[in-house]
């Protein structure tokens, strides 16, 4: 096929079928190879800021190009910038699969290009959105009454159901009247652990609660919400003028998969009658597996919870399952329907665009359909106790290594740890403050230099967080290309380059 544009009045309408059929053969096959061999690429894309973007042509193309010359640049200049999230060595953040099934399933979905805003605009995307989320609850042990939708992401469904508590007290006339101006209202008070996600403050600030109406409330030694203090935190609000009204628990926190004390929680959200919405995105997930059960113990309590598919279900981004045990209280937030969104089975048919914010809805059901269909739930469960079971013995390893140590516990298939030379182990616990905080700020610029180093060989990609002020490093596992012989290499890049790193410091006189 030639490189040269074609003159627009060649073609009107879509891609002749045709040309879709060779292209999409070819393009399924670059996939195949992609899933086999995204190992050719570095997981880390090696690039810097702007590089992408100074390619590409300052105007869109006024004529139209082949299909041969869109996937030859999109091989030359588009690839090199991406980050490979699908790559084997993927352990940042929290690692996720595009799955073949999820990937077709996706496919088709884009295909059929529905909108699923009401039962009528597409009846399937409806029915098949309330059995998956049917099963997915079953399979996590969640309470029938848990009223499902299908969201884009946790982000967007922790601020639905912070919308929602708000909306659980209709005597403030939100929805009506707003919040601004009203020296009637009293000032509604969040709470969250110091160690909840960042989504959460961003609910307060949207929802118009100011970041002062999130209250963090302190963690224990193991990065877990401290109840008590969050009852103290109740009372001290309420005398002061506040109005507690929700508190959001999480199952499994961004930084260390810690699990707040949800039975604790929900004691006292019942007890002061406040909503309780879990942020269970990544870890609620592992409640698939019977032995993990204890990971959602409380949660047939709370009002609301969100897991994720997309991060350790194997969906191709994105689909977040939330559940809600007041349908009818999310309703009232966010159903709005114009005269032209009425249909004659208003009555009898879930219309999935009066539980959100959003009119038009992506047909989301379908991929994860595939993927519960084609691995099974006992293949699920399988592929969850693999990643587990190599994340505790990564974690082994780290303990049993005098140059490592470990930062939190690691419940579930994350671990947090750092390189921390033996020597150093002993004069951090016996050196006077001034002298340790100089050999803590070592740890940490070793550290950072070793999540750069281990980065830049292209092989494995890990992020890092803080804990107690400390730079620490994040094994995730999660991919379903990744063997257990990629996380053994991770393990060795790290000690390799962290003995590396320590003794170029050491020579240089930096300790
Ligand atoms: N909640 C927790 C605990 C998370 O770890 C994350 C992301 O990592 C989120 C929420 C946000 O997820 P999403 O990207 O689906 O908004």
């Amino acid at each position: 096929m030639s490189d040269q544009p074609m003159p627009v009045e060649k073609f009107l309408g879509d891609m002749p079928a045709e040309e879709f059929r060779a292209t999409g053969h070819r393009l399924i096959d670059w996939v195949a190879d992609y899933l086999e061999h995204s190992e050719r690429y570095p997981v880390l894309a090696r690039t810097t800021p702007g590089a992408v973007r100074r390619v590409m042509p300052a105007q869109a193309p006024a004529e139209s190009h082949p299909m041969d010359v869109i996937l030859r640049d999109f091989e030359e200049l588009v690839l090199p910038g991406v980050t490979h999230w699908n790559h084997p060595g993927f352990f940042a953040y929290f690692a996720i699969t595009g799955s073949g099934p999820g990937i077709l399933g996706e496919l088709l979905s884009s295909a059929l290009n529905i909108n699923s805003m009401l039962w009528k605009t597409c009846p399937a995307a409806s029915e098949l959105e309330e059995v998956v989320l049917g099963w997915l609850r079953e399979l996590l042990g969640l309470p029938e009454n848990f009223f499902g939708v299908v969201m884009d992401t946790a982000s967007v469904a922790s601020l639905c159901a912070i919308a929602a508590a708000r909306e659980a007290l209709p005597e403030l006339k939100i929805r009506e009247e707003g919040l601004p101006g009203r020296a009637e209202v009293p000032r509604l008070r969040l709470y969250a652990s110091e160690q909840a996600h960042s989504s959460i403050d961003k609910a307060a600030i949207t929802l118009g609660l100011g970041q002062a109406g999130l209250r963090k409330i302190p963690v224990d030694a193991e990065f877990r919400l401290r109840p008590e203090l969050l009852a103290q935190a109740i009372e001290e609000d309420t005398r002061s003028g506040w109005k507690p009204f929700c508190v959001v628990a999480t199952v499994g926190t961004t930084s260390t998969t810690s699990v707040d004390p949800v039975p604790a929680i929900a004691e006292l959200c019942a007890r002061h009658n406040l909503w309780l919405h879990v942020d269970a995105a990544y870890a609620g997930a592992a409640a698939i597996l019977p032995e993990q059960r204890w990971a959602l113990a409380g949660c047939e309590r709370a009002d609301s919870l969100v897991v994720n598919p997309h991060k350790w279900l194997f969906t191709p981004f994105d689909f977040s399952a939330f559940y809600c045990r007041r349908p009818e209280i999310l309703r009232n937030a966010f159903s709005l329907v114009p005269e032209y969104l009425r249909t004659a089975e208003d009555s009898e048919a879930r219309n999935y665009m009066d539980y959100g914010i959003q009119l038009g809805r992506r047909f989301r059901a379908l991929k994860f359909w595939f993927v519960l269909r084609y691995f099974g739930s006992d293949g699920l469960r399988a592929r969850l106790r693999q990643h587990i079971a190599w994340a505790q013995e990564f974690a082994a390893w780290v303990d049993a290594d005098p140059d490592f140590e470990r930062l939190a516990p690691a419940p579930f298939s994350v671990v947090c740890f750092r390189a921390r030379p033996a020597e150093l182990a002993e004069k951090l616990q016996s050196v006077a403050p001034d002298e340790r905080e100089k050999l803590e700020a070592y740890c940490d610029e070793l550290n950072a230099a070793l999540l750069d180093a281990v980065n830049a060989t292209g092989e494995i990609y890990l992020s890092h967080t803080k804990l107690n002020g400390k730079f620490t490093l994040r094994l995730a596992i999660g991919n379903l290309h990744t063997t257990r012989n990629h996380v053994l290499r991770a393990w060795r890049l790290l000690r390799e380059h962290a003995r590396r790193l320590d003794s170029d410091r050491r020579s240089a006189g930096w300790r």
